[in-house]
């Protein structure tokens, strides 16, 4: 039997999935860690880095490094869209020549598809690496109201990074399968998945292994970056030197660290009831750093996010509405994504439901693993599990005065179709054009654009002799297909939507020779040397992460006690980091273990003299 593998493509991390003796487990990165955090960059000589070697470099060059840019998949390029991402993100968007939307790394301008293909590629080797053979068969996830666009590009992602999409399955869907088939759950749940960049909250009935989507709902633009973003403007407020706060505001690289000690305050905060703040915020060297001391704590944190949880409450209002449920008719609630780790929502969610929420598989794992329960039923077709989902977000065209006609509405059971009879506007009229769109708006401009149906080639009668029979049809992941008969000429036509924001075959094709390329010269190497690489770099990535912890401290100890000497040991320390995260990064073997052994010593020397 081939291998088969679910992959989490998430806005924040990824993950890959496979299962084993009818068991789903998680398959390590091949640096050791269990998530691929979606991160991608291109060094300035040109050079490719993903997952935590991207990360290392969005500290230095944020520019550099593409993060969520899942929120832009399959979208179309607008001067809007652009200005909105320049707000949040240090890169920056440019058209592509079909519309889409690009992110241009160190000069070059790479399509989002091209973006969640190399981390699809970087999962597709640590499952090689795993089963120590080729995979190409997987089940990939999506948010449930992703649009037909949107997973069209996904599986343009895919189809670069030479994988065969057995079926897009909806994340909260392929959590639920994870939690339903590992503990034999029936009876309705409640999915509430809150990630880095996105929110989706889906209701399922689940029976004996049937798999039933009442109603879905969410926010694709809100998430943990949100609660990051509250404590960003918090922590602004402690600047209060007003120039040294301009140049804090206006330096990419010191608002992106910012992020970061923010986003890690927020995890310290969820674990103890205190987060220490402690750095020096470097917006250009030649002034000197900004230190930045703060104590954030629990109910401080709470107070300030409460309307970001208070909003997330309502959008589950809304979930079991559609699906007509109140609170008490849920039996289960099933928490997924990083974010429920936050104390505060799990509370409140529990509070809601009056039953404490179900946090038997991990979070950051629950949509991978069924994914790969998925794939694993879709290979071997024993048919156990049985995925019945719904229409992610309503199909319609537009009609007179820019209203829209739906077509098949939200949360509609796939498969599906509906058929809408159409005349030409006047009599004679041999061409008529109907703009598809997709979203819940009454006004049409308000939906994303999915494209126009042109009918041409109509013979030249009176009007009412053209009934044109538009039929929608969705599969059952929710792929749209439109076809037209012709009742005066008996023709049935199926007509492509034109506005699909995808690369198109040259272009796909030769992306797709890039990534093979790629992959094949990431496996050429020996594996066992390989392995060993990775296990050096593992151990050198811990090093570094206590050496930061140490450096902090010293700043802090410099700072309260005035202390130069141990202010000159944290900046010969930041020094000392700064190498070894180029080894990290670029070294060969040798390399890394030799500087792991000194930066061990150093560490060790250093708190020997710390706690002596
Ligand atoms: P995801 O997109 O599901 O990977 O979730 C990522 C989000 O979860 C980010 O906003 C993280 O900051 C957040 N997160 C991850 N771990 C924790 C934690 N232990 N406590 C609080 N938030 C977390």
């Amino acid at each position: 039997m081939p291998p088969s593998i679910g992959i989490d493509l998430g806005t924040t991390n990824c993950a890959v999935a496979t299962v084993v003796k009818g068991q789903p487990r998680l398959i390590e990165r091949a640096t050791g860690q269990r998530l691929l955090p979606s991160l991608v960059g291109i060094r300035e000589d040109g050079a490719r880095v993903v997952g935590e070697e991207a990360r290392l470099l969005m500290e230095t060059m944020p520019e550099a490094v593409a993060h969520a840019t899942k929120r832009f998949i399959g979208q179309r390029w607008t001067p809007e869209l652009a200005a909105r991402a320049r707000l949040l993100y240090p890169y920056q968007l440019v058209a592509g020549p079909h519309d889409d939307v690009r992110v241009k790394l160190a000069g070059q301008a790479l399509p989002i598809s091209q973006i969640s293909a190399m981390l699809l590629s970087e999962l597709r080797l640590d499952a090689e690496e795993f089963f120590d053979r080729e995979v190409t068969q997987a089940v990939i996830t999506v948010p449930a109201n992703f649009t037909d666009a949107q997973r069209a590009a996904t599986r343009e992602a895919a189809e670069i990074a030479g994988l065969k999409v057995l079926r897009l399955v909806n994340e909260p869907t392929a959590a639920a399968m994870a939690f339903g088939l590992a503990h034999g759950f029936s009876g309705n749940a409640l999915v509430f998945d809150l990630g880095g960049g996105t929110f989706d909250v889906s209701v399922l009935r689940i029976d004996k292994g049937v798999f039933e989507v009442l109603a879905t709902a969410g926010d694709p633009y809100f998430g943990g970056d949100d609660f990051d973003n509250v404590l960003v403007q918090w922590l602004l407020g402690h600047v209060t030197d007003e120039p040294s706060r301009e140049r804090l505001t206006k330096d990419r690289a010191a608002v992106q660290q910012l992020k970061l000690v923010a986003e890690h305050a927020k995890c310290e905060v969820s674990q103890a009831m205190f987060a220490r703040i402690s750095t020096v915020l470097m917006p250009d060297s030649k002034q000197g750093g900004i230190p930045l001391e703060s104590m954030l704590t629990r109910t401080f944190f709470e107070n300030l996010v409460r309307p970001k949880t208070e909003y997330a409450l309502k959008i589950v209002e809304q979930a079991l509405n559609e699906a007509n449920l109140d609170q008490s008719q849920v039996d289960s609630v099933l928490l997924v994504g990083g974010m429920t780790r936050v104390p505060l929502l799990r509370q409140l969610v529990a509070a809601h439901f009056r039953k404490e929420p179900d946090v038997r598989v991990d979070p950051d794992e629950a949509v991978a693993l069924g994914a790969a329960i998925h794939a694993a039923e879709l290979v071997e077709k024993g048919g156990k599990t049985l995925l019945l989902d719904v229409v992610g977000s309503t199909l319609g065209v537009q009609v007179a005065g820019g209203l829209v006609k739906p077509l098949i509405s939200r949360n509609t059971m796939l498969p599906c179709s509906s058929t809408e009879i159409f005349y030409p506007g006047r009599d004679g009229q041999t061409v008529v054009r109907v703009p598809v769109v997709q979203g819940e708006s009454a006004r049409a401009v308000e939906n994303v654009r999915l494209g126009e149906l042109a009918l041409e080639d109509l013979a030249e009668t009176l009007r009412r002799e053209h009934e044109l029979h538009v039929t929608f049809s969705l599969d059952t992941e929710g792929q749209l297909a439109v076809s037209v008969t012709d009742q005066h000429s008996g023709q049935v036509k199926a007509v492509t939507i034109d506005q699909r924001t995808n690369l198109g075959g040259a272009e796909t094709t030769a992306l797709a020779q890039r990534e093979t390329a790629h992959r094949k010269a990431q496996q050429s190497a020996d594996p066992a040397e390989r392995r060993a690489t990775r296990h050096a770099r593992r151990a050198l990535h811990g090093v570094l992460v206590s050496l930061r912890r140490l450096q902090r401290e010293l700043f802090h100890v410099a700072k309260e006690a005035d202390q130069a000497e141990a202010k000159a040991v944290a900046v010969t320390l930041a020094e000392a980091i700064k190498a070894g995260d180029e080894v990290e990064r670029t070294g060969s073997r040798e390399e890394i273990e030799k500087v792991t052994t000194r930066l061990v010593l150093a560490l060790q020397h250093l708190s020997g003299s710390q706690t002596g």
